[in-house]
């Protein structure tokens, strides 16, 4: 059961037929994982996703790289991503002490840009105390005083992700705190919102950003579905979602997001990680929105260009970084470190069989 679950979830979204297999409920998007699921062998051929988007970039506004593998960074550059976001979140256990943050603040704006850059994607973070270990009160207060030496970096696009997780009192604290850090600094706000109570999160959420005088056209939403997408674009906020295997968006569903409200303020990301998640969920998406009839302008206004827009008010960004990329060159090293492995070659085909 759980292989048919992980073939269903790479292959459905761009299988049509897989429509009529799973059933994902509009209003709650756990509701996959409880049902019965079918599986049509037909579901197990392979799709080529590649072919209706060959010639389109695609930037990811949210994915934990830090997590990820040198095949998925030659997999995005290979499907067209071309440059991300990584946001500040949690390593999957909370951390202990402040040297700790204060390390995976300086791995994402140093060794995992550099390990971006050598596959030709141009890797920006946002900063910020993630809303499970603003719960750790007395550590959190340190934290805070630690962000200010990073959101001022360089190539830092924002404060986040931050936000509501269980939406308790601490959690509230440090979300306000950062709010004005962003304020102080000028920088877009990246918004976690919770998988519990999301449609109460959302809405605390922004209010508060409101309350604290922030321009909602510097507050990007994420982790929307359709329960709160209708409230996040009428209240000027940026709308991004995103594509998760089962526990958040489906991207069958997020096509049908962008057929009901259009283009504007809304955006996709892959938020892939440390737990199942797909880094080319980006260009998986824009290729079913290609075999949907979803107009080309709209899909890059989804996959590209609002993202661009909405954190390019940091300052941070110079499209020409990445609209017209360098030569790669993977003997470049990074305070002596290089991603080679002692006496390795850069890599230069990956459909060989041979691995040398
Ligand atoms: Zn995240």
């Amino acid at each position: 059961m759980y292989n048919a679950r992980c073939t269903i979830s790479a292959l459905a979204p761009i299988v049509h037929r897989a429509l009529y297999i799973i059933h994902f409920s509009l209003m709650n998007p756990s509701h996959a994982q409880e049902e019965e699921i079918r599986v049509d062998e037909s579901v197990h051929e392979p799709v080529d996703f590649m072919t209706p988007i060959k010639g389109m970039t695609f930037f990811d506004p949210h994915i934990h790289m830090t997590s990820r593998t040198t095949d998925d960074y030659q997999a995005m550059a290979d499907a067209g991503i071309v440059a991300i976001i990584e946001p500040a979140f949690w390593l999957g256990q909370p951390r202990t002490g402040l040297a700790t943050f204060k390390d995976y603040y300086s791995s994402l704006v140093g060794w995992e840009r550099f390990r971006s850059s050598q596959f030709g994607i141009k890797h920006y973070c946002t900063i910020g105390l993630n809303s499970r270990e603003a719960n750790n009160e007395p550590l959190a207060e340190q934290v805070m005083e630690l962000l200010p030496l990073f959101a001022y970096k360089e190539g830092v696009v924002g404060i986040g992700e931050i936000g509501f997780d269980d939406q308790t009192a601490a959690e509230e604290k440090f979300y306000r705190a950062q709010l004005e850090l962003a304020k102080e600094a000028n920088l877009p706000v990246q918004i976690h919102t919770p998988h519990r109570n999301k449609k109460e999160g959302t809405e605390r959420s922004m209010a508060i950003a409101l309350e604290h005088g922030l321009d909602p056209g510097m507050v990007i939403v994420d982790h929307n579905n359709e329960e709160t997408v209708k409230s996040v674009l009428d209240k000027g906020f940026w709308a991004a979602f995103t594509i998760y295997p089962f526990t958040k968006m489906g991207n069958e569903r997020m096509v049908a997001v962008v057929e009901q409200y259009g283009p504007e303020r809304i955006m996709v990301n892959s938020a892939a990680d440390w737990g199942i998640s797909d880094p080319l969920a980006i260009p998986k998406t824009a290729a079913l929105m290609m075999m949907r009839g979803i107009p080309v302008e709209h899909i890059r206004q989804v996959t590209y260009q609002n993202a661009i827009d909405a954190f390019a008010q940091s300052g941070q960004i110079n499209v020409a970084d990445f609209e017209s990329p360098s030569e790669i060159d993977q003997s470049q090293t990074f305070n002596g470190n290089t991603i080679l492995r002692g006496g390795q070659q850069p890599r230069r085909d990956s459909k060989s069989i041979i691995i040398n």
